[in-house]
């Protein structure tokens, strides 16, 4: 069976990844409903706002569909809060499907927003992360690997088939996390 993508495309930047998995070649559509997700093996989950999606996805009924989805899955920025078991500031309900506590809005109000090098796991090379509003990952399980770090604080994870990254790999040009969710 080929890899279909499916992006989850309620809210927030979806396309952005779309257009990263257009560049790679790879088979890929839209989600807003539970009818998008038939055939679906991979699922990105975007930046954005969680409220917005965890409200429009119940309202459609989809809500839980999505958070028993067996395949791999890439959760960028708003994508890894609802992928974490524990969501903060304020509580809310994720998909638990890392077992992560992730802090919302965590950077601060000063900074929202910023760009900068970090390490990661995948690469000799430094990657660009940007980060817009994004979380941190304030608790991280026994099970739960980091994959990519800003200083000594873990800004991405992975459990199985299930990455989370607190900034936005589809607003740079490196392609390299998505090439390695696909392989996933
Ligand atoms: N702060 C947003 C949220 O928690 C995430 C921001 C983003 O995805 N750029 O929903």
């Amino acid at each position: 069976m080929g890899i279909l993508v499916g992006v989850l495309a309620i809210q927030g930047d979806f396309k952005a990844h779309i257009k990263v998995f257009k560049k790679l070649g790879v088979a890929h559509k839209e989600i807003r409903s539970e009818n998008d997700l038939s055939g679906v093996t991979h699922l990105v989950v975007p930046g954005g706002e969680s409220t917005t999606i965890r409200k429009v996805a119940k309202s459609e009924g989809f809500w839980n569909k999505l958070a028993i989805f067996r395949g791999p899955v890439l959760g960028t920025c708003m994508g890894s809060v609802l992928m974490a078991r524990q969501i903060e500031s304020p509580k809310a309900e994720g998909w638990g499907m890392l077992d992560i506590t992730a802090k919302r809005n965590a950077y601060g109000r000063q900074i929202n927003s910023f760009t900068a090098e970090g390490k990661i796991a995948i690469s000799e090379k430094p990657f660009e992360m940007v980060f817009i509003r994004a979380p941190k990952f304030v608790r991280v399980g026994d099970k739960v690997e980091p994959i990519a770090w800003l200083g000594d604080e873990a800004t991405g994870v992975i459990s199985g088939n299930k990455m989370a990254l607190a900034f936005h790999p589809e607003l740079t040009d490196n392609g390299c996390f998505h090439e390695y969710f696909l392989g996933l």
